[in-house]
């Protein structure tokens, strides 16, 4: 009796013409999330079969698959032989000690001697045998299912529970985005979205260093490290703003100073992304959350970028949904670090609200806006996750 993990996908990305093409990124990026573990990988009519793994692993090895975009669900199942006496054996095992249940089979290969509720049946009895009175049967709200899968070949899986995958679409088959990533909680989490629908993500971070230190870095890293676990890698290219931020500081209006900064963000991203090959931007904005994300801010930062459109998928979310999806993806713990990211730097007491676009281009004008562009792109670094 071995352990084995069964990998169930969501069936829709698998039907059309387009199946092969979403099956083998599928199938690649399963494996890449196995690659550090001895196993074998099988492909099995409608699922995948991880088997021959250290039992010790299996826990890590759920943990992985779990954020395999495309994995509708999970199980951890016993692989037997289909005789009755064996799939007992694992069912034994899977059972709880007490309360209800129900055992539910299904029959890949119609020529077992037992129909389906027979073969349940007779599991069932055996379970309640065993269980000398603590054990009821419930069909319709059992604390817990046995399910008893008769394969081809006189095999048989045993398995209770269904573990929820992340769903979505296999990351490689929807292009690639350059994510502009913060340390704050709403980049990560627009990154993710993406990425659920099937998007290459790479990253670009503005820092301020020396204003902003080492762990604000670190903390980036570590976001796009989270991010990373879903994406199948990364890219994560750093780039300073610091000097973008000084000429602002001395030659322009302070209350314009997140505004300015933004545009300049934005027309180093979309060049950065068309030289990456990236089709789009993805920013964290959400409508109104604050004051450079009313539609006149996001209007004026948009206005920069001329070829490639700016996804924002967190645009309609309340702050609680946003955070929500951060803890449920892990990255929630590391965003809340205290560090600062750039925008902290030669903060104004009062930002403009509603910029103008004549006035913010009256005050652009005292910029040299291509020599700063060049300035910051020599100081690009890239880390590969
Ligand atoms: P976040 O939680 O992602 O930091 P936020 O609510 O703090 O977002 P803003 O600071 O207004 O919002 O930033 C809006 C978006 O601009 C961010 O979601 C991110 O996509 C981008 N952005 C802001 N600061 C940076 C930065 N230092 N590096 C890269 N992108 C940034
Ligand atoms: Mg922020």
């Amino acid at each position: 009796m071995k352990k084995v993990i069964i990998i169930r996908y969501a069936e829709l990305f698998l039907k059309g013409k387009n199946r092969g093409y979403f099956e083998r990124a599928f199938e690649n990026n399963l494996q890449s999330a196995l690659k550090t573990f001895e196993h074998e990988f099988i492909k099995q009519s409608g699922r995948y079969i991880v088997r021959d793994f250290s039992e010790e692993e299996t826990e890590t090895i759920i943990e992985k698959l779990k954020k395999v975009f495309g994995v509708h669900t999970l199980s951890v199942a016993y692989e037997t032989t289909s005789d009755l006496e064996a799939i007992f054996e694992a069912a034994k095992v899977l059972a709880r000690p007490e309360g209800t249940f129900k055992v539910e089979s299904h029959r890949g290969d119609k020529k077992y001697p037992l129909t389906s509720i027979e073969l349940s049946r007779e599991i069932g009895a055996r379970l309640l045998d065993h269980a000398k009175g603590k054990l009821k049967v419930d069909v319709h709200a059992p604390s817990f299912t046995i399910r008893v899968d008769i394969r081809e070949h006189g095999q048989a899986l045993v398995f209770g529970e269904f573990i929820e995958g992340a769903n979505g679409m296999p990351v490689g088959t929807a292009g690639r985005g350059l994510l502009l990533l913060s340390g704050g909680i709403d980049s990560p989490v627009a990154g993710h979205m993406l990425a659920k629908r099937g998007m290459t993500i790479d990253c670009l971070h503005f820092h301020s260093y020396p204003y902003t230190n080492m762990q604000a870095k670190e903390k980036v890293v570590d976001l796009a490290t989270i991010l990373s676990e879903y994406t199948g890698g990364t890219r994560l290219y750093t780039v300073s703003v610091t000097h973008i931020q000084e000429a602002i500081h001395e030659k322009c209006k302070p209350e314009l100073m997140i505004t300015l900064l933004r545009r300049f963000m934005y027309r180093i991203a979309e060049r950065h992304a068309l030289h990456i090959s990236a089709q789009c931007l993805i920013t964290g904005e959400s409508l109104g959350q604050v004051a450079s994300q009313t539609i006149e801010g996001v209007t004026s930062s948009n206005f920069v970028v001329e070829k490639l459109p700016v996804l924002r998928p967190l645009i309609g979310f309340d702050k609680n949904e946003i955070i929500d999806r951060s803890v449920k993806m892990g990255a929630y713990e590391t965003s809340i670090l205290p560090f600062e990211d750039c925008c902290t730097v030669f903060l104004p007491d009062f930002p403009a609200i509603r910029p103008k676009l004549s006035e913010i281009e009256r005050e652009e004008a005292k910029l040299d806006i291509e020599g700063l562009i060049a300035e910051a792109f020599a100081s690009i670094e890239k880390i590969q996750l």
